[in-house]
C-alpha cells in the first residue's frame, strides 16, 4: 500500500498524481470537518444563493494590534483543533488538522515564485512548468492577462473576476506610470486568485457578498477539500479520517507509520511500500524529528509585514459597492539584483471600518460622515520577502519549540520598500500610512518551509537523507521560500514527487 498524510493543498496533489499512474492509496488524515451547523447552512446556501440570511455564517476577526489574529472559517476554529500546542518565541506559526488542512482558511492568493529567485535550486524552476498546469486542472485560477505574465507564467487561461472601483483607479493610475515604475524594478498587475468565480456544475457563481475573509458561503474558493471529495469518488482511493500520525520508520523494503486514532483514543502502525508526507511544513517536519531523532533544525520563512495606506483618488460609493474581499492587484518589487519581494494590495473590506470603530471609540458615530470618506482612500498591502531576507525559525524540543532566529536586514528590507512605494506616491495612486506599518512574528505570514531542503537534506524526491520510502512532499523540502505565494509552487512539487518517484 502506497499512503499519503495529509488532505491539504501537498496532499492531493501528490494523491493526484499517484492516482493518475493507476496506483492504489490511503490518505491518512486528521481530518477535521466544520460542526454540523455550519455544513447544514453550506448546503442550504449552495442551492439558494440569494437567501436571505447568506451572511450569517460570518465570524468575527479581531482587528486589534496584535500580530496575525487567527482566521476563523465560518466563526469556527475547526481547522485548528486539536494541533500539537508549540511555545513559540516571537513566532506565530499556524498549523492545522482539517480537512483541507489551511486551505480552509487561507487567502487563495496564487502566484508562482520568481525563477530568478530559485537559480540555486537543484532542479530548474521551469522542470515544474508541466506540474503547475497539472494543478491547475483541479485547482481553478482567476484573473488577467497582463503584464505581470512576463516575469510569472500564468500555466492556464484564467477566469476574470469582478473588480471594485477602488482597485481599477489603482491600476489604472499605475499603468499610466507604467515605464516609471519599471525603471524603479515596480510591476504591478492583478491579482491572481484560487476561485470559481463563475461558479461550477453543482456551485454557483459569486454573488459579491464580500464575506470572502470569513469564509465562502457558496464555497467557490477553493479549498483543497474540494479536491478531497473528487478523490474520494476513486475505487483506487481510500480515506482514513481521524489518523494521528506522530512517527514513521523504514524497515527493509517497508516503511512503517506509528500513529493515533483520535476518536477511539487507540494506537495503530500502518506498513507500506511508500509514504508521501504532508502535514504542513511545521508539523511534518515535527513528525521527522522525532522519527529521525534530530534535536534542532532550521525552518525558513517567507517574512510577513503589513502596511495600510491611502489612496490619491477617493473611491466614492466603494463601502457599498457589491464586491469581493480577497486580494485584487499584486505589485511585484523585482531589484536587478538581490531577491523580489511580493506585495497584495486588499482594497476595500469592512475589517476596515471595524478597525476605526476600535480606534475612534466612542468618537466613531460623530465622526462618521468624515471617516467615511477615509475609509474610501484605504487599501492595506500584505508583503512578503524571499526567506534571504527574513528571519529564520530554530525548532528544538521534538518540534515542540519554536524561536525566531532574527536576521536584522530583514527590517531594513521593510523599510526600503516602504520609502520606495513613498517615492512613487503619485506614480502608484497610492501613499503609506507613516507609523501603521508592522512586521509580523516570524511564520506570521504561514509561507514556511525549507527544513528539509531537497538538494542538502533531501533528495529531489523528499526523502531525507538515508531514507528510502518516506517523502515530504510540502514546502518542508522547498530549497528556499520565495516571496511569492508559496502554495501554488507546493503543490507543482509534491505533484512532481509523486509523478516522477519510481514505486518499485
Ligand atoms: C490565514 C492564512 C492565509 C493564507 N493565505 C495564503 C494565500 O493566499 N496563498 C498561499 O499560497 N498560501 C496561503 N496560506 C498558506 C497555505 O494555506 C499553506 O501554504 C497550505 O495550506 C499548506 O499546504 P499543506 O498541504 O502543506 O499543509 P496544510 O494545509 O497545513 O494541511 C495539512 C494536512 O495534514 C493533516 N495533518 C496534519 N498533521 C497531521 C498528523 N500528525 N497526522 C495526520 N494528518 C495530519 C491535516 O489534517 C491537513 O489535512 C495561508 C495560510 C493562512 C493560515
Ligand atoms: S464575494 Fe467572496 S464570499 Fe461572496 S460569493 Fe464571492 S467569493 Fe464567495
Amino acid at each position: 500500500m502506497i499512503y499519503v498524510i495529509g488532505s491539504g493543498p501537498a496532499g492531493v496533489s501528490c494523491s493526484k498524481a499517484l492516482l493518475e499512474r493507476g496506483e492504489k492509496i490511503t490518505m491518512l488524515d486528521a481530518g477535521n470537518e466544520p460542526e454540523e451547523k455550519i455544513t447544514q447552512k453550506l448546503e442550504l446556501f449552495r442551492k439558494n444563493p440569494d437567501h436571505t440570511e447568506i451572511t450569517s455564517l460570518k465570524g468575527t476577526l479581531d482587528t486589534r494590534g496584535q500580530d496575525s489574529p487567527l482566521k476563523l472559517s465560518y466563526g469556527s476554529d475547526y481547522p485548528y483543533q486539536g494541533t500539537p500546542k508549540i511555545t513559540e518565541k516571537n513566532v506565530l506559526c499556524r498549523t492545522s488538522h482539517a480537512q483541507g488542512g489551511l486551505s480552509t482558511v487561507w487567502g487563495a492568493a496564487i502566484m508562482p515564485y520568481l525563477a530568478k529567485d530559485c537559480s540555486t535550486w537543484p532542479l530548474k524552476y521551469s522542470e515544474l512548468d508541466t506540474y503547475f498546469k497539472k494543478v491547475l486542472e483541479f485547482m481553478p485560477i482567476a484573473g488577467y492577462k497582463d503584464e505581470l505574465e512576463e516575469y510569472f507564467p500564468l500555466h492556464s487561461k484564467p477566469t476574470p473576476y469582478p473588480r471594485c472601483s477602488q482597485t481599477k483607479l489603482l491600476l489604472e493610475t499605475m499603468n499610466k506610470n507604467k515605464k516609471k515604475l519599471a525603471s524603479q524594478n515596480i510591476f504591478f498587475g492583478h491579482a491572481r486568485l484560487a476561485v470559481h468565480f463563475n461558479g461550477t456544475k453543482d456551485k454557483p457563481a459569486c454573488i459579491k457578498c464580500a464575506n470572502c475573509l470569513y469564509g465562502c458561503p457558496l464555497q467557490i474558493i477553493y479549498s483543497s477539500s474540494f479536491t478531497l471529495k473528487e478523490l474520494l469518488k476513486n475505487p483506487n482511493f481510500n480515506y482514513e479520517q481521524g489518523i494521528i500520525v506522530e512517527k514513521i520508520s523504514e524497515e527493509n523494503d517497508t516503511a512503517i507509520i506509528h500513529a493515533g486514532d483520535s476518536k477511539k483514543n487507540k494506537k495503530l502502525t500502518f506498513r507500506g511500500e511508500r509514504v508521501f508526507v504532508a502535514c504542513g511544513s511545521a508539523l511534518t517536519t515535527r513528525i521527522m524529528m522525532k522519527s529521525l531523532d534530530v534535536k534542532e533544525i532550521t525552518l525558513k520563512d517567507s517574512q510577513h509585514f503589513v502596511i495600510p495606506c491611502l489612496t490619491l483618488r477617493r473611491a466614492k460609493g466603494v463601502s457599498n459597492e457589491k464586491l469581493h474581499t480577497l486580494s485584487q492587484a499584486f505589485i511585484e518589487l523585482i531589484p536587478s539584483e538581490g531577491k523580489s519581494a511580493h506585495l497584495q494590495i486588499y482594497t476595500y473590506n469592512d475589517l476596515y471600518e471595524q478597525r476605526l470603530k476600535q480606534m475612534f471609540g466612542k468618537m466613531y458615530s460623530p465622526l462618521k460622515p468624515i471617516l467615511n470618506l477615509l475609509l474610501e482612500r484605504i487599501i492595506a498591502i500584505q508583503g512578503y520577502l524571499h526567506s534571504d531576507d527574513s528571519s529564520e525559525i530554530t525548532i528544538k524540543e521534538n518540534g515542540n519549540e519554536l524561536q525566531q532566529e532574527l536576521n536584522p536586514l530583514t527590517e531594513t528590507k521593510a523599510k526600503q520598500i516602504i520609502k520606495l512605494l513613498r517615492r512613487n506616491t503619485f506614480k502608484l495612486g497610492f501613499t503609506p500610512i507613516p507609523f501603521m506599518n508592522k512586521l509580523s512574528k516570524s511564520a506570521g505570514g504561514s509561507h514556511i518551509g525549507s527544513s528539509f531542503p531537497m538538494g542538502t537534506k533531501s533528495d529531489l524526491l523528499g526523502r531525507p537523507i538515508g531514507l528510502q520510502r518516506i517523502h515530504l512532499v510540502d514546502s518542508s523540502v522547498l530549497p528556499s521560500i520565495a516571496a511569492q505565494t508559496i502554495t501554488l509552487t507546493a503543490m507543482a512539487n509534491a505533484y512532481r514527487i509523486g509523478a516522477t518517484t519510481n514505486l518499485k
